[in-house]
């Protein structure tokens, strides 16, 4: 370990240093509860495991009510769905920092999944969520317990939201993320790092969208020519949207999945296409906006078909401005002093920490556990990042209350 820790960050370091089993079993019990996006009962059972683990950190907590997310049936017609609060937790609001700490207690795996339980193998932890992020959540609330009992306490206050909803996009929780994110100096965020221990740099924006064409439907034979092919429509409203994508910009439109039709003698009047567009800067989230608005409406006119468009740029970008890059410099710092080398690396993936960007909040948003393999049954933490992992937010959050002042 390096000189340069003063006599309070060597306690403070020393406090988590026997913490990995305890953090492990916490994780343990955390992931064996399921908490798909969509399983309301599921998430109601983990986030009474996630007041448990935050309510003696804290001083305040609060459920904050989100909007229904809007769906689309078969018809093409949009419904919405109810889903579980955002938990919000907080402590010293009128210290000299604010820190807005966030994570999600979703996971991509359904109620139905076959991957519902825990095992160890060695150093990993495999088990859903282990990593992806249910291990960042455990990591996080040792993190702030740790600094609570050190001189450190009084010098920064903190907001903990966990939201529900992230693995399907933070389609309610990311306006909020982004309202809260207005009072804080900074942003951590317990997504996994890479089991190399890699962070995530610039991050690409993303949108999912869902085009409802409706058409007229006529008989094949009778009378084609009266027919508004709603198919056809979506077809070629797809290959228009997928030349938007260049290798060059960066830009991407991916065409995911497209519903309609059915019996060849009948001119389909409905056909759904549902497509995920990305882009590396705020800019260019404009102009594709527009592009695609410009060929929904070429398209209509030229097909008679009535073309909707659903969904939205959920997660602006996040690129790596002079400010971002100021932080992971002072991580790397951090990590220095306690013997790792921390790196970073451009994705196209994107999280809650596009939102808090896009909300002027510096932030780094993998501070979780080093893991791989998430969001498939392979998916495992790795045990001896959890200490390693905790001891490095701990040892930031000691140097953001200076590095506040020099930004
Ligand atoms: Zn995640």
């Amino acid at each position: 370990m390096s000189l340069n820790l003063t006599t309070s960050q060597i306690e403070l370091l020393a406090s988590l240093d026997s913490m990995q089993d305890t953090m492990a079993n916490t994780t343990i019990e955390l992931c064996n509860i399921n908490s798909g996006s969509f399983n309301a009962e599921g998430i109601t059972r983990a986030q009474e495991k996630v007041i448990q683990l935050f309510e003696d950190v804290s001083e305040d907590y609060q459920t904050l009510p989100l909007e229904p997310i809007k769906k689309l049936d078969s018809n093409g017609n949009e419904y919405e769905v109810n889903i579980a609060p955002m938990q919000v937790f907080r402590a010293r609001p009128s210290a000299p920092l604010q820190i807005l700490c966030t994570g999600h207690i979703d996971t991509v795996f359904p109620a139905e999944s076959e991957f519902q339980t825990c095992w160890i193998e060695g150093n990993r932890l495999h088990g859903p969520g282990t990593a992806d992020m249910k291990g960042g959540l455990v990591v996080l609330a040792h993190v702030l317990k740790a600094l609570n009992s050190s001189e450190y306490k009084n010098q920064f206050g903190f907001t903990i939201a966990i939201s529900p909803d992230e693995e399907i996009g933070s389609p309610s929780s990311g306006d909020v993320l982004m309202s809260l994110a207005k009072d804080h100096d900074f942003g951590l965020t317990y997504e996994p790092a890479l089991a190399d221990g890699t962070l995530a740099g610039a991050r690409k924006g993303s949108g999912n969208f869902s085009l409802v064409a409706k058409g007229f439907s006529t008989h094949a034979g009778r009378s084609f020519f009266e027919g508004k092919n709603a198919v056809l429509a979506i077809s070629q409203a797809a290959t228009e949207l997928a030349k938007l994508s260049n290798e060059e910009t960066g830009i991407t439109v991916n065409i995911g999945k497209i519903d309609g039709g059915g019996p060849v003698n009948v001119v389909p009047d409905l056909c759904v296409c549902h497509f995920n567009i990305r882009m590396h800067e705020p800019e260019q989230q404009i102009q594709v906006e527009k592009q695609i608005n410009d060929i929904v409406q070429a398209i209509s006119d030229s097909s008679g078909c009535e073309m909707t468009l659903h969904g939205k740029f959920n997660r602006p970008p996040k690129p790596m401005t002079e400010k971002q890059l100021a932080m992971f410099e002072l991580l790397k710092s951090c990590g220095e002093k306690i013997g790792l080398n921390i790196q970073w690396q451009a994705t196209g993936g994107c999280c809650e920490g596009n939102n808090l960007a896009a909300a002027g909040l510096i932030n780094i948003d993998t501070l979780g556990v080093r893991g791989a393999n998430i969001h498939s049954e392979e998916e495992f933490a790795c045990i001896d990042s959890f200490v390693e992992r905790a001891q490095l937010s701990a040892l930031l959050i000691t140097h953001l209350i200076d590095f506040k002042s020099q930004l």
